[in-house]
């Protein structure tokens, strides 16, 4: 029997890692507490890199299909504009910049691809009560009881991660004490799909408001409270009721709506200083916590997920050592804390947490509206991917970085026919091939392109490079030997006959 992987959570984290691995042939467990998927659109905001992610595993189409595609945005002071946000969109990609999707959303249609998969085990309604970590794996017990072992575990149960807490580990950094309450409203309107942003609007003076457009009429409108504001009376439906009419009344829309979910949020910017604790590895909001602005959650929880399981594939089959992992913290922890530094700022500008920062917050939006060189500063630092160092990226650029959109010479996008594993693009002959390899155990999949393609030119390739890219589409080399072998075995992996490492 091949080795178990457990994954502690359902949510968009957890169910990326589970499709990924089943992509890989693996079966998982996952163990979801809830009884189904999430109550409230929580994160709405599915960034590019999510998405070309999210295609490589098969399931961008659903989300495609139902989110709301948006590219730009729209911030005021009071009721004048002073930034118009236009998100970079060229001819050659195929994703929106973001989609608006309710996280309900996006974890059904995960969770419906991987029970389509025939290799993922979703055990709705079972919490992990207790974990206990050795180094062979892990054993959890369950509520409803039940032991479960599990040789390794990924934990992606979110902020309150009770694995971590078992774990006895704690997450590192700080918390903001300004607090926003989320909700989201049912409202028949007819603008675009675009994000608003108001700061100090005559509806609500002294706060700042953001709305975002999402599919099924539903509108997110997020409020910041007063500072020292009692939670419990703005949580309160009439509370609610003024505060939101009064702003729509300001914007001219429709005064017939309905309450669907309310929250509050408070900004935090922590993480786990390393992911990998021997057989338990930490993924998206159960290893780091960033705020909201930027929208980096889900989406870095995204590519957290998929960094990890391709890699966790990897050593399941004996291709790569365990050590091989140590990839994974130090390519998405200095991911993490790059959005920490971005989604800081963003904070620091949506929710200024001292008297000081509102300050210089109102001084910057003041001056937006007089001079035009300071409306970069109401910029929201939108979530984007990262660039890459660890040993499994070879160097040079444009290694470590995903690789960019491009049109081949037929029309066809280079991303459709990459597939979903290791893929070798030869800058040679003078038309399109592509054929399924392998090097000792590990297949991969050649697509050669003449140097003279579109393509090549987008990439900057040369005639004689070889490009190799992992299966995340990060570009790991550009080899001018074409020895993949030999690039594989540098990036750390065993290219010995297939095995089950564990088994
Ligand atoms: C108001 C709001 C707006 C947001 N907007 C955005 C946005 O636009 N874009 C973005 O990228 N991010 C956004 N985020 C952040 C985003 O929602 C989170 O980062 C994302 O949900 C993290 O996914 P996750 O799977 O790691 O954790 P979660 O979504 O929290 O999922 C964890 C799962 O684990 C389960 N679980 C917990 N404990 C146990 C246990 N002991 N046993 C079994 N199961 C357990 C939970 O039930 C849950 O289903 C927003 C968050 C909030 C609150």
């Amino acid at each position: 029997m091949p080795p178990r992987i457990v994954v502690a959570g359902g949510g968009p984290v957890g169910l990326t890692a589970a499709l990924t691995l089943a992509r890989n042939g693996l079966p998982v467990t996952v163990i979801e507490a809830d009884a189904g998927v999430c109550e409230g659109s929580r994160a709405i905001c599915i960034s590019r890199r999510s998405l070309q992610l999210l295609d490589r595993l098969g399931v961008a189409a659903p989300f495609l299909a139902k989110g709301l595609a948006w590219t730009e945005g729209t911030s005021y002071l009071g009721a004048a504009e002073i930034f118009h946000l236009r998100m970079p969109h060229a001819p050659e990609d195929r994703f929106p910049p973001f989609i608006n999707l309710q996280q309900y959303y996006a974890e059904q249609f995960l969770a419906d691809a991987c029970a389509a998969t025939g290799l993922v085990d979703i055990r709705w309604g079972h919490r992990i009560a207790d974990v206990k970590a050795g180094p062979g794996g892990a054993a959890l017990t369950l509520t409803p009881g039940d032991v479960l072992d599990a040789d390794w575990l990924i934990a992606a149960d979110g902020a309150r991660s009770t694995v971590r807490e078992q774990l006895g580990l704690a997450l590192e950094g700080r918390s903001f004490e300004r607090r926003y309450l989320i909700t989201d409203i049912a409202l028949k309107c007819g603008w675009p799909t675009a994000r608003k942003v108001w700061f100090d609007p005559v509806s609500n003076p002294g706060s700042t408001i953001i709305m975002h457009r999402q599919p099924d009429d539903v509108w997110r409108v997020d409020c910041q409270l007063a500072e020292g504001e009692d939670e419990h009376e703005a949580l309160k439906d009439e509370n609610i009721r003024a505060r939101i009419s009064a702003h729509l009344a300001m914007v001219g829309l429709p005064a017939e709506w309905t309450l669907l979910w309310k929250s509050v949020y408070k900004a935090h910017t922590l993480s786990l200083a390393e992911y990998v604790h021997g057989r338990v590895v930490f993924a998206g909001d159960a290893a780091h916590l960033v705020p909201i602005f930027g929208v980096r959650g889900l989406n870095s929880g995204v590519d957290d997920a998929h960094n990890l399981a391709w890699k966790l594939a990897l050593v399941m089959k004996g291709q790569a050592p365990p050590s091989f992992l140590a990839t994974y913290t130090a390519e998405r922890r200095a991911a993490c804390l790059e959005n920490i530094a971005a989604a800081t700022k963003s904070t620091w500008f949506m929710s200024p947490p001292s008297p000081g920062y509102v300050l210089a917050r109102d001084a910057v939006l003041e001056l937006a509206t007089r001079h035009p060189q300071f409306r970069v500063l109401i910029d929201p630092r939108q979530s984007a991917a990262h660039a890459y160092r660890s040993a499994a990226i070879l160097g040079g650029p444009p290694a470590g970085l995903p690789l960019p959109e491009a049109r081949l010479g037929d029309g066809r996008s280079l991303h459709d026919v990459l597939g979903g594993g290791f893929a070798v693009l030869v800058f040679a002959g003078d038309g399109l091939g592509v054929a399924p390899r392998r090097v000792g155990a590990l297949d991969y999949l050649e697509i050669r392109i003449f140097a003279g393609d579109a393509c090549a030119a987008t990439l900057g390739a040369k005639h004689g490079d070889t490009f190799l890219i992992r299966p995340d589409g990060y570009v790991a080399a550009v080899l001018k030997d074409g020895d993949v072998g030999g690039a594989l075995r540098r990036m750390g992996l065993s290219l010995e006959e297939e095995r089950h490492a564990f088994a």
